[in-house]
């Protein structure tokens, strides 16, 4: 079984933008009346999945995705945590819809609502409503909810510390994951995103909170941002810092997707990363949706990157498909018997 362990509801139908529309034009007019929820069919879900990761999914040879709202469209810096609680709810919501119509072929991961400024209880309860509710089986953390301008205390922070002792209570991950940028230096996916992967990861090096939190787990997509590429920097960092090795502060915590888009990157990603570490993922449909005219493959077909590393087959199952159970525990009983 080859499990994507990063999607998005990037094609969701037309009725949910409505309702966010609607949600901010009530942020700017509050007498207009607050929409009450995405007006989405059945069919209109299986629609705009069919022609786009579903089908994508079968062309490419992959059979469960990790399914979360659109990051991009997470924009925790709009409106207050109020509307970031309706518009995750709704978003979930569609999510957990996708998940019972095609309960074979995605597993869902929560969007929080965080605002810049408020604290965690509204996310502890969604997350709780996410797992215990809707089966989710992971959460979406934004490091960055002010949308590029660092507002929050580092993932060190206790601050963070009841959202992590309710993950941990219930045995979920969090991907870290931060949305649009609305500051104009930082294009979203070709550098707020990647930025944010690189500072989750050295905030991870330099506290103690995997010590606090032994059973903890990240996944940073996109390939780890530049913490791969520049390993040495980081194990030179943490000596420097008089901080444990690297494999044993975050290694057993932090773990990686191949969201890498060329085959140059998974070579160093799998060079560098202990296998034990790294998760298939895709990011299918997300940032990147062109062919490459070099491949005359679609740049996210990542697994023609992982297939052409020749690794060896209990490496190989690791990767597609033990340590995504592992990281995800329950994944395994969402999907039953089609998991060794
Ligand atoms: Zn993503």
């Amino acid at each position: 079984m080859i499990i994507d362990c990063h999607g998005h509801y990037t094609t969701a139908p037309d009725g949910l933008q409505t309702f966010r529309a609607a949600q901010i034009a009530g942020l700017a007019d509050p007498s207009l009346p607050s929409p009450l929820k995405p007006n989405v069919s059945d069919d209109e879900i299986r629609a705009s999945l069919e022609n786009a990761q579903l089908k994508f999914s079968r062309e490419r040879g992959t059979d469960v995705t990790i399914f979360s709202p659109r990051a991009s469209a997470m924009a925790h810096h709009i409106g207050t945590e109020a509307t970031s609680m309706a518009w995750a709810r709704a978003c979930n919501d569609l999510i957990a819809r996708v998940c019972e119509l095609y309960p074979r072929n995605f597993a869902g991961v929560g969007q929080l609502p965080q605002s810049p400024g408020a604290g965690l209880a509204g996310s502890v309860r969604e997350l709780e409503r996410c797992v215990n509710e809707l089966g989710f089986v992971g959460i979406n953390l934004n490091p960055d909810p002010s949308g590029g301008h660092w507002t929050s205390p580092p993932l060190t922070d206790t601050f963070w510390y009841p959202l992590y002792e309710k993950m941990v209570e219930l045995d979920v991950p969090a991907m870290v994951h931060v949305s649009s940028s609305c500051n104009p230096n930082f294009h979203a996916t070709g550098a707020h995103y990647i930025n944010a992967d690189t500072t989750a990861f050295m905030q991870f090096i330099t506290a103690d909170l995997f010590a606090d939190f032994p059973t903890l787990r990240f996944i940073i997509p996109h390939g780890g941002g530049a913490v791969p590429y520049h390993w040495g920097r980081y194990r030179g960092l943490a000596q420097d810092m008089k901080r444990p090795p690297l494999e044993q502060s975050v290694l057993n915590n932090v773990f990686f997707d191949t969201c890498v888009y060329h085959l140059p990157g998974i070579e160093l990603l799998f060079e560098v990363i202990p296998a034990e570490n790294i998760l298939f993922g895709s990011e299918m449909v997300g940032a990147v949706r062109g062919v490459d005219p070099r491949t005359g493959f679609n740049y996210d077909d990542t697994k023609r990157y992982v297939e052409a590393l020749g690794l060896d087959d209990s490496t190989r199952v690791k990767v597609y498909e033990k340590n995504a159970l592992r990281v995800y525990p329950r994944l395994k009983s969402r999907l039953g018997s089609a998991v060794a």
